[in-house]
């Protein structure tokens, strides 16, 4: 999560004009990724293995993962590592894991001397639909080393890291049982979020797989902790611009929610009148200003939020499981509903 006093940079102006709401269920059981199949893979995903994952990504030894850092560099092989492991290739029309986001447009708005970075990404083709594509995104950069002390963003946002890399494998498992998206779904692990949303605002501008293609982004930006106005529960998710696009999106996250999670959706933070501006601030963003309908999944801030302090000790993997689960849940309906999202409200950003 990029913080306020540097969203400035991003901010455009928005304009929405809201037209008539209308809503589709999800798709129909009578498909082939029944209700049933979900719930199998939503089982898949479970704390153990995201505490795993994340004990790695958010430790000393990736040095706070700053920007083209060697220790970022060491938590995207680790990223590559496991897609490798479990058997999901790269992107066919980059032919890389890697997409090189150079240190020119990483310094371009605001001379930070950062050197060159990657974004990275795993591709799950679809049975179908293979040239829809639904991008499923969170950053892996956090804010590095200050003072002799590491920024570990165990949170910040190691922790939709880690679900990218456990929806990722659910889906692949999937594919293999027959089952797989029916659209494909590109897994993107972003960089340069911190210093300015970067690594997505790079891909928005040199996409992998063409925009128009580009049915939805599901965003993943700190899902591991609660914040102040959660204190008795940390069962809860913030959606952000699910309705900013899509009606349609905005029911599939209610409907999945009901039948498959059952958490409290917070739509606090989705009036764009918010003066934390959260809509703004994350990678979804870059998707949203291309009229991409996206969600952005987010569990507020907290006292260790861009501290040395936000450690792997600190997250609820029990909330950690949950909400990764609710992403799944969402990509899945997304990339398998007989069509795609209807882009049913308009707006014009400028950037
Ligand atoms: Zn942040």
């Amino acid at each position: 999560m990029l913080k306020l006093s540097k969203y400035i940079i991003v901010l455009g102006v928005v304009v929405s004009i809201i037209s008539c709401k209308s809503s589709q269920g999800i798709s129909s059981d009578k498909n082939k990724n029944t209700a049933v199949n979900l719930r199998e893979y939503l089982n898949t995903i479970t704390a153990t293995e995201l505490k795993e994952h994340l004990t790695i990504i958010a430790s000393d030894d990736m040095q706070g993962r700053e920007t083209g850092s060697q220790g970022q560099k060491k938590a995207g092989n680790y990223l590559v590592e496991q897609y490798k492991k479990f058997g999901i290739p790269a992107p066919t029309k980059l032919g890389s894991y890697y997409q090189t986001v150079p240190a020119a447009f990483l310094n371009a708005k605001k001379n930070e001397g950062l050197p060159d970075s990657e974004n990275i990404m795993a591709f799950i083709e679809g049975t179908e639909k293979p040239n829809e594509i639904v991008v499923l995104s969170a950053h892996y950069d956090h804010v590095g080393v200050k003072n002799g002390e590491v920024y570990n963003g165990a949170d910040d946002d190691g922790s939709g890291t880690v679900a990218l890399i456990e929806i990722a494998q659910a889906l692949q498992k999937a594919k293999k049982e027959g089952r797989g998206p029916k659209r494909s779904v590109l897994i993107l692990h972003v960089t340069g979020e911190e210093h300015g949303l970067h690594g997505s605002r790079y891909y928005s501008e040199n996409p992998v797989y063409e925009l128009s293609n580009t049915v939805a982004d599901v965003n993943i930006d700190m899902i591991g902790r609660r914040d102040n106005f959660h204190q008795n529960s940390n069962n809860y998710i913030y959606l952000i611009g699910s309705d900013y696009l899509s009606s349609e999106l905005y029911q599939v996250c209610e409907d999945m929610n009901k039948k498959y999670i059952n958490t409290t959706i917070d739509y606090k933070y989705n009036d764009k009148k918010d003066p934390n501006k959260f809509y703004y601030r994350s990678d979804h963003y870059n998707f949203a200003k291309h009229n991409i309908p996206s969600v952005f999944l987010f569990n507020g801030t907290h006292e260790d939020y861009h501290k040395p302090t936000d450690d792997v000790d600190k997250i609820e993997f029990d909330a950690l499981e949950k909400r990764t689960k609710f992403a799944l849940a969402i990509v899945w309906e997304i990339a398998n509903r007989p069509e795609k999202l209807k882009v049913d409200k308009l707006t014009t950003d400028k950037n």
